[in-house]
């Protein structure tokens, strides 16, 4: 730290990424839940395209985007507000609508970046224990005090809820925005964005990082009522106008285009999820129902940690946590079945060896 850093940020641990090796050669990479497959060229070539107008700022308000997205999740495009990755809304929803006075709260196991957007925005925040089996009681959200924050399907447990469940922590937080972070939800769970025109209080965050494909680019949204997309793109005005690249929005424009292809993708996931879910429990795993594109999975016969160093000595990334109540778990995406064969065959070897 150098010796100008202001004191209002002394406390703060930044959000840790997944790894991301430069070399990826022989690499299975199972730890940062993107997609397997890659977008359509397509998205590269209306990329490619807009490069050529680069010396121009990009569109602040993403119009072509937006008039393709509203189309797609049915809403109208004054309910939308783009961003840069799905990060960006929910600290602009930190920003916008948490403050000393309203506190954020969220679950205690959850999307590890919400306690650092409620630090750096000095904002306090409470957790709710999830249930022993790693569920959400949604009553443990009725009637809160300040901001709540779900992530649905939640992070890393990959359990989802339903959209009538949520509906009850809107019924019972009128005074309260609810934020649902649905950055999986187009692998099976069900959306609330049909709820936005019967709840004010509701914003919903998603992300082409998944489910399109397009996790380099940084693309996500909000989208709630007119006048929370407003005061979030007072927020949005007030940090950067330019948040969302014009190659990213020429990308994200393609990409909806040929929207159908990245439907099936999800699928293909699915189903590799459907597959390996009965293969990883016949050899011993213990997880979640996984609503999502990776696995929460624990095995009695080798630490969660271990099986992280291992894997990795083996040229396989998954995802383990330091946090004591899910220790002995990790989270593993959902790759192609070539990449969850090679993950089985060294999974396999590791378990003989300790046999
Ligand atoms: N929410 C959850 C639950 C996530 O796991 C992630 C991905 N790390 C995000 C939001 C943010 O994704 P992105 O910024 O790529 O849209």
């Amino acid at each position: 730290m150098s010796r100008f850093f202001s004191d209002k940020y002394m406390d703060l641990t930044p959000y840790t990424p997944g790894e991301q090796p430069r070399e990826q050669k022989n690499i299975v990479k199972l730890n940062t839940n993107e997609n397997p497959y890659p977008p359509l060229p397509e998205v590269a070539k209306a990329a490619a395209e807009a490069s050529g107008r680069l010396y121009l700022y990009s569109d602040t308000e993403c119009t072509e985007l937006r008039k393709a997205l509203a189309k797609r999740l049915d809403v109208s495009t004054d309910e939308l507000l783009m961003t840069n990755g799905s990060d960006e809304i929910l600290n602009f929803a930190f920003m916008a609508f948490c403050d000393k006075h309203i506190p954020a709260v969220f679950a205690d196991i959850t999307y590890g970046f919400y306690p650092v957007f409620a630090a750096i925005n000095q904002v306090p925040y409470e957790e709710i224990p999830l249930k022993e089996d790693l569920t959400i009681d949604v009553a443990d959200y009725f009637q809160r005090a300040g901001t709540i924050f779900i992530a649905n399907p939640n992070a890393p447990t990959a359990i989802a809820l339903r959209a009538r469940e949520i509906e009850e922590v809107l019924k019972h937080n009128p005074y309260n925005v609810v934020v649902v972070d649905e950055a999986y939800v187009d692998f099976g769970a069900e959306s609330c964005v049909p709820l936005i025109r019967k709840y004010d209080n509701l914003l919903v965050t998603q992300t082409f990082s998944k489910s399109r494909s397009m996790a380099g680019a940084r693309l996500g949204m909000g989208i709630g009522n007119p006048d929370l997309i407003r005061d979030l793109n007072t927020v949005k005005f007030s940090t950067n106008p330019y948040n969302v690249n014009s190659l990213t929005s020429a990308a994200g424009v393609a990409s909806l285009k040929h929207d159908e292809y990245n439907r099936e993708n999800c699928l293909k996931i699915m189903e590799t999820r459907e597959r390996y879910e009965r293969i990883l429990r016949g050899m011993g795993f213990e997880m979640t129902e996984s609503q999502t594109n990776f696995f929460f999975a624990r095995h009695p016969a080798i630490s969660g940690k271990d099986l992280y160093l291992e894997l990795k000595k083996r040229g396989v990334l998954i995802r383990h946590f330091d946090i004591e109540r899910i220790k002995d778990y990790n989270r593993i995406t959902i790759g192609t079945p070539e990449q969850m064969d090679r993950l089985l065959k060294e999974t396999e070897a590791i378990l003989e060896e300790r046999k």
